[in-house]
């Protein structure tokens, strides 16, 4: 499986980079799969820079805050008024039960209509795996100020060069404080892409919104989980305070999400490292990250 890092500024764009949007690609030994989780604000256009839209196989939104949702607007635009037609089926748009209404209010279309032609508006149930091509996609309920809200564990399985399937797993956190559903999600996965929002000490009067790099290195440690990979930064936070505090809580391979940068996403226990992978099928090698991972020399012994 591989993650590309489409957006990643968090609450809301930055200059660096949109709001939360993660391309996830995954091959089903005829061909790739890719799927987008979340399509925030400003998500859009980089978005093109890696992906045709019409190769999109579906999109699966955390919840409905506008950095995390808010250009499933623009993608209706470009569905419906595309001069040569979309030439494709209506895109498949997992989300909250109110996902459908609230794009259409945001839209000012009248709510029975809405962007129905445009998008196959599903609704996610706690725990229900959600199967697409390789995927498997299960929401998990976290804590956060909103009616319904996610974490996503992102199961691929993929054929090696046996022919056998082997399967990795990535879990994207949503936005969350810290919370039982959120370990039970992100489970010994090979990779936790985790929110890390908040800082401590200026933060603390505000519980059950985001995460603090300490708070998230615990859910990483607390999880078992292989490398973790924080995101959703606001422009107001330092960088370098929320690597620090998750150091203090996990001591396995953290990196920080950079927009326009695509991870491998490996199954540690059958594949091993990635740089040993001799005989790894081609789709994996092609997902090979192409940066180390600080302190990823032993597996998170925590496991
Ligand atoms: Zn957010
Ligand atoms: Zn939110």
């Amino acid at each position: 499986m591989k993650l590309t890092i489409i957006g990643c500024t968090g609450s809301f764009p930055g200059p660096g980079s949109p709001a939360s949007c993660y391309l996830v690609t995954a091959f089903d030994g005829t061909r790739d799969w890719k799927i987008l989780l979340d399509l925030g604000s400003g998500a859009l256009g980089v978005l093109q820079r890696y992906v045709d839209i019409k190769d999109l196989d579906g999109i699966f939104i955390s919840h409905l805050h506008p950095d995390h949702c808010m250009d499933l607007c623009g993608m209706h635009v470009a569905i419906r008024w595309d001069p040569n037609g979309w030439g494709r089926e209506r895109m498949l748009v997992h989300g909250p039960a109110a996902t459908a209404d609230r794009m259409a209010t945001a839209y000012g279309l009248p709510l029975e209509e809405g962007m129905h032609p445009d998008y196959d508006f599903q609704h996610w149930k706690s725990r229900q795996p959600v199967k697409i091509g390789p995927f498997s996609i299960t929401p998990y309920p976290v804590l956060h100020p909103i009616e319904e809200s996610y974490a996503l564990r992102v199961e691929a399985t993929e054929p090696v060069a046996d022919g056998s399937p082997q399967t990795s797993v990535l879990t994207y956190s949503g936005d969350t404080d810290s919370c039982p559903e959120l370990i039970e999600a992100a489970q010994g996965a090979d990779m936790f892409l985790c929110e890390a929002a908040f800082e401590e000490g200026r933060d603390d009067g505000i519980t059950g919104v985001h995460l603090t790099g300490k708070r998230a290195g615990q859910a990483a440690t607390d999880a078992g989980v292989e490398r973790l990979l924080l995101t959703h930064i606001p422009v107001w936070t330092d960088i370098n305070t929320v690597v620090n505090e998750a150091k203090e809580t996990y001591d396995g391979g953290i990196a920080v999400a950079v927009s326009g940068v695509t991870y491998g996403v490996f199954s540690g226990s059958q594949l091993g490292t990635p740089k040993s992978l001799p005989t790894a099928p081609v789709s994996i090698v092609r997902s090979a990250p192409n940066r180390e991972w600080p302190g990823t020399k032993t597996r998170n012994p925590r496991r």
